[in-house]
């Protein structure tokens, strides 16, 4: 099993880090020991700085596979959810300068955060018209929705798995609507689908 990230996929998240819009998905990995179950706080090291909330659709996998045609990918998910993608966003950008890899700021401990409810993918599901909502403390900070993506799932699944073979188990976080900023120590962060909530966590004090 393994993560796999998508990064700038919504235009107005790529411009408001100063990133151009790409022009083909942006991916990036973080290890099984990235995750976070529910029920688990967020622990914030001093080492990495200022961390950042990144609210994201996530949908998992359940077969191998390999060079997918975008037509058959979605049916390779079996349910999805909402996830934090935890950024270390001053290290990154210090790595982004020297243009160094993102791991140490993006693949850290707890750095993917896991929903408790997922749902399952059916022959209904429109992956491409979620609203997504990250609140912290009760206060909106990101909300957007997945019609916004400038690659829509199909198209991240298919593209990946021309260069790696997708297992069960893996995990796709998909991108980033904007709103993206620090999280803090006794922050409650709620993810909201739709409207439903399906991502609840907190940020360990000391
Ligand atoms: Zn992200």
């Amino acid at each position: 099993m393994k993560i796999i990230c998508i990064g700038r996929n919504y235009g107005d998240h790529a411009r408001e880090l100063g990133n151009a819009v790409p022009e083909e998905p942006v991916f990036f990995l973080k290890p099984t020991t990235a995750c976070l179950y529910p029920g688990q706080p967020i622990r914030l090291p001093e080492l990495l700085g200022e961390i950042h909330h990144e609210i994201e659709l996530v949908v998992m996998i359940d077969s191998y596979a390999k060079d997918v045609p975008a037509s058959m990918a979605l049916g390779l998910i079996a349910s999805f959810s909402l996830g934090l993608d935890l950024t270390a966003r001053t290290l990154q950008n210090e790595l982004k300068a020297k243009g160094l890899p993102w791991e140490k700021a993006k693949a850290f401990d707890g750095s993917a955060v896991l929903g408790e409810v997922e749902l399952p993918m059916t022959a209904s599901t429109d992956l491409q018209s979620f609203t997504l909502e990250l609140k912290r403390n009760g206060t909106t900070v990101q909300k957007g929705s997945t019609r916004d993506m400038l690659f829509p799932v199909a198209e991240l699944i298919a593209h990946v798995s021309r260069y790696i073979t997708l297992e069960p188990g893996d995990l796709f976080f998909t991108g980033t609507p904007a709103g993206v900023g620090p999280i803090a120590e006794g922050d409650l962060l709620e993810g909201f689908l739709n409207g439903k909530r399906l991502l609840n966590v907190a940020v360990a004090k000391g």
